[in-house]
Formats: C-alpha cells, structure tokens, sequence
C-alpha cells in the first residue's frame, strides 16, 4: 500500500480513485481516550461505554460494528461533543468534538434529529451551507448526495429514502474532513443502501475520513476499510475488515471435550476463539474445515460434535465470553486475550 497524500489538501479532490486507499498510516487524528460513560437505569447504574480506546487516521473508512446496546451512539455522542464522558476524552484534528464541529470539520447524520420543515431541499442545503466558514457549493452536495431531483420538494413531502439523501446532504454541506454516521441506513431498502453507499465511497475518494455504527456485519465488510467491534462498552476486536469478517462470519465449533486446555485448542489452526460451557468447549473459527480437522486430529476422543455458522451476535458472545442467553455479564477474564488473538494481525 501506498502512501497517499495528505486529505488536509481541501479541495483537492484529484487523487481520484487512489485517494481513499493507503492512508491508514497517517496520523491518527481522531483520538478517543479511555471514554467512560454510564447512565442511570431502573435497577441502577448501566455502564453503556466502557473504557473505549480507538485512534482512526485520517482517510479511513472505519465501521463501529456491536450488536444493539453494545455502546455505539453513545461512543459516538461522545466524539460529536453531544455528551460529556464520565472519564477519558475525545480530540479531533487536535481539537475538542464541540470545536472541531462547530469549525465544520466534522459531519454527523445521527438516527434522530429529523429536518427542519417548511423548507425546500434547497433551502434547507442553502441554510447550512451558510453556517459554514467553508462549505461545498450547494449544487454540488445537491448534485453528490442525487438530491438535486427533488431539490424543490418541501421536507415533509420527502419519503423515507429521500429524507435520509438530505440528511446526508446536510452532513456533507460543511465540507467536512470527518464524517459520523449512526446507522445510517436503517429505514433504506437494498437499493436505498447501496445509493447511500456509492455517495459514501465518492465522499471517501475525496480523502475524507469515515466513521459509521452499524450492526450490518455485511455493510462493515463491503464498506470500511476497518472494523471495530464494540459491544458491552468495550472494543473486543480491532482490525481490517476481511479479518474481522474471517472472525466473525465465519463458523462455531461445539464439541464435549472435558478437561481440555483452552490455550491449546485456541493454537489449533483455524480457530480464532475458544469458550469452555461446561462440559463442551466452542470454538469459534476463522476457517472450520482446518479447525475440525486439527481438533479430531488432536483430540480423537472429542464428541457430539456441531458446526454452526456464526451469526453476529454469536461471534460477540464468543468473544465477550457471555451466557449462551446473551445476558451481559462482566466479561470473562479470556475476552481480551480472545480479542487480540482472533483481532489482530500483529
Ligand atoms: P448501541 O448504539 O450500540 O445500540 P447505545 O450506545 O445506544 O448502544 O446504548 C448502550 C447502552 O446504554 C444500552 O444498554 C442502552 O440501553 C443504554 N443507554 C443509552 N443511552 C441511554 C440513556 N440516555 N439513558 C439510559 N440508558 C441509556
């Protein structure tokens, strides 16, 4: 991988397709330091984000991947400014959330926040344009984000697909080098998504740095460059996306096996992960073929023997060490260590 220039060149824009590839070793701009966050439940404290340490680069496209609740929107209130963290904190392009946004450095499209009504598409992109030292030109985020077709339709006349092309809209008006997307595609049908998508990448391509949450093990894979998988609070796993989905798409091995060291089946080659339950031990696999033929090989006594595809949600409990019921325990004391031995590739 190349190095590409710096995306501080605004307007730049003539990198062209090499733009948005080969800049994961530029400084790492946005930093969010052992982040704590807890909010007040019915039965007592819920630590929603859990000492979230990540650094992105500028020009890369990075997923925040968890299942719901794992503290996604509240990592990422706390990079927009829009919640204070309990402990730990956040710069961006060196300076705080609330002055890099202000300054039109950073665009956010959140899950609520709905548009200002009574407005044409054109007036709303016109509006936000001018609060913006400076903006893109409004025909081109118009032209950008395919909202240029019904640029005079008032707000509230805007269908679910439309509305969601204008909040893009309203997120790239600034210009912005970093670019914050809670679930963004969540109302969309698979044509809606993948037009979402395309105006993403053409953003992406101008250098710009990505930063969207999702629970789309498919949308990571085909978009990110890297994935950061969050769930309780806490990053479990970190790495380029085709190792994340070779983690975590990948399929579960489930055989009784008493007594084995868990050291040793996670050093079996295919296997990223290893839990004990009970009697059985899972195995959470990168590739099952070589893995089930590594364990019989090494364990000929090993019975009842199951493989399952890993859904998502599976991959995480594997890697957080909860309850099969999903019930969000404290984190065995193997979840790191699973983490950096299935996460990493260095
Ligand atoms: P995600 O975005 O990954 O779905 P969230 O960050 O929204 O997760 O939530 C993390 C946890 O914090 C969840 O248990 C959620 O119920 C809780 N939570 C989030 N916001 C609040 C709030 N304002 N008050 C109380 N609990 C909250």
């Amino acid at each position: 991988m190349s190095l590409a220039p710096g995306a501080g060149g605004a307007g730049a824009g003539a990198g062209g397709a090499d733009a948005g590839a080969g800049m994961e070793r530029q400084a790492r701009e946005i930093r969010l330091h052992g982040l704590v966050k807890s909010f007040n439940g019915p039965h007592g404290p819920i630590e929603a984000v859990a000492g979230v340490e990540l650094e992105i680069a500028v020009g890369e496209t990075v997923a925040l991947l968890g299942p719901n609740g794992a503290g996604k929107s509240t990592t990422i209130d706390m990079l927009l400014g829009l919640l204070e963290p309990d402990a730990g904190g956040v710069s961006v392009f060196g300076r705080s959330p609330s002055d890099a946004v202000a300054a039109g450095a950073v665009g956010a499209m959140l899950q609520t926040g709905s548009l200002i009504r009574d407005l044409t598409v054109r007036e709303l992109i016109s509006m936000m344009a001018a609060l913006y030292p400076e903006p893109l030109a409004v025909d081109e985020v118009l032209e950008l984000t395919g909202t240029s077709e019904f640029a005079a339709q008032r707000t509230q006349k805007l269908s679910g697909g439309q509305t969601q092309r204008v909040r893009a809209a309203v997120a790239l008006v600034s210009n912005p080098e970093l670019l914050v997307l809670d679930e963004p595609t969540v109302a969309l049908d698979v044509e809606g998504r993948n037009a979402f998508w395309r105006v993403m990448r053409e953003f992406a391509a101008r250098g710009k740095t990505i930063l969207f949450a999702t629970h789309y093990l498919e949308e990571a894979d085909a978009y990110a460059d890297r994935a950061v998988l969050i769930a309780h609070g806490r990053i479990v796993a970190d790495g380029p996306t085709n190792e994340i989905k070779a983690m975590v798409g990948s399929r579960t091995i489930r055989a009784t096996l008493p007594g084995a060291d868990l050291d040793a089946l996670a050093a079996l080659p295919g296997v990223g992960g290893v839990e004990r339950r009970g009697e059985a031990v899972v195995l959470t696999c990168s590739d099952s073929d070589d893995a089930i033929r590594a364990l019989l090989a090494a364990y000929p006594h090993a019975r009842d023997i199951e493989i399952n595809a890993a859904g998502l949600e599976q991959a995480f409990l594997a890697l957080t060490g909860d309850d099969a019921d999903g019930s969000p325990g404290a984190p065995a004391g193997a979840a790191p260590g699973a983490a950096s031995t299935a996460g990493r590739s260095a």
